[in-house]
């Protein structure tokens, strides 16, 4: 007990030096402590790949940047403290309107948390951020609104989501859309021409005597004649028509806006231009014919699919009349 007493220097009695002496060593504690939070803070602000900032909502006027923004943005923070422009144009053109509706409704909700839109660096690199808004609450009534945000380059995740997407939608071995995507274009396509009362054209295509191929040739030189093919078809296209592939040996394409004497005259091309490729395996050459059936879009259709089961018809009244042709219904 009395041990605990001749520690303690609020005790009455100890000497007032003592007292500012050990007052003294407690703040020097606390300044070390301060530093050493500083110090990590400012480490942690260098490191995380996100731009802290603060801006002044009244003036525009940028008060503070944290030093990732010279690595993200490759231009000077001193800069952008003097003029809070520097931000704005870095914005990639199309994106600036969303922008800037997006940091203003941060005045009503407080916080906007989903803002993503694109900079164009000092290297003039497209980036990515998500860059979220929050109004600082702490301001007084009559004081100046503050809104803080944390900027972060999700560059890499956008890269990975476009390739995930398009790993989703495209067929591995053609590149060209596959089946499910395929239809769910295909079905808007059908809406808006429907709705507009626009013409629109479905084309099936179906190799002729695929299975002698691959037993021929094998199964290998089976997957080039379909990646041909594919490449065939896209070339044949116009800006804003539809092409997958919908089966083993089936690919369809959607033309929208399209008379159906215009998508006769694409089908006939299609059908020479398969004619023409020439493929050769081990020193023996051999040429593709294809079975086509087309069909356009009528008052009566009630969606994609039954342009897609009069094309299918077609397609397969085509191969009865012998193959290598096209039947259009
Ligand atoms: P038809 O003229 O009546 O269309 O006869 P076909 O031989 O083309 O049609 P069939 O439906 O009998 O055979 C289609 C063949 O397509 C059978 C299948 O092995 C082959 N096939 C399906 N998918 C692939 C693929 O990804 N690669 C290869 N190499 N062959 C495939
Ligand atoms: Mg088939
Ligand atoms: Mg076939």
């Amino acid at each position: 007990m009395a041990q605990k007493n001749l520690q303690d220097p609020s005790r009455p009695h100890w000497p007032e030096a003592a007292q500012t002496l050990m007052a003294l060593m407690h703040a020097e504690g606390e300044v070390a402590r301060l530093s050493e939070r500083e110090q990590l803070f400012s480490t942690l602000l260098v490191s995380v790949n996100a731009v802290l900032w603060a801006l002044d909502w009244e003036t525009r006027q940028v008060l503070y940047v944290s030093p990732a923004y010279e690595r993200i943005f490759g231009r000077s923070a001193d800069l952008l403290l003097a003029d809070s422009d520097q931000w704005r144009d870095s914005i990639y053109p199309d994106d600036l309107d969303y922008a800037e509706r997006s940091l203003a409704q941060v005045l009503d909700s407080g916080a906007v948390e989903d803002r993503e839109y694109r900079i164009v660096t000092s290297d003039a690199q497209v980036r990515w951020l998500s860059d979220k808004c929050f109004i600082n609450r702490q301001a007084e009534p009559g004081q100046p609104v503050i809104i803080v945000g944390i900027a972060e380059d999700i560059t890499d995740k956008k890269h990975m989501e476009t390739e995930l997407l398009r790993l989703a939608t495209t067929d591995a071995l053609t590149q060209s859309s596959n089946r499910r995507h395929f239809f769910e274009c295909a079905q808007q396509a059908f809406e808006h021409a429907q709705g507009k009362d626009e013409p629109l054209s479905f084309l099936m295509l179906d190799i002729d005597d695929f299975k002698i191929v691959n037993d021929t040739y094998g199964h290998q030189e089976g997957d080039n004649v379909l990646q041909r093919i594919a490449e065939s078809g896209r070339a044949a296209l116009r800006r804003g028509d539809l092409f997958g592939r919908i089966g083993g040996e089936e690919f369809a394409a959607v033309f929208p806006g399209c008379t159906p004497q215009m998508a006769l005259q694409v089908a006939e091309r299609l059908q020479r231009e398969i004619q023409r490729l020439s493929f050769s395996h081990e020193g023996r050459t051999f040429a593709i014919t294809i079975s086509q059936g087309l069909t356009s879009l009528t008052a009566e259709d009630p969606n994609v699919e039954s342009l897609f089961a009069r094309a299918d018809a077609a397609m397969y009244q085509a191969k009865r009349e012998g193959k290598n042709r096209i039947v259009t219904t």
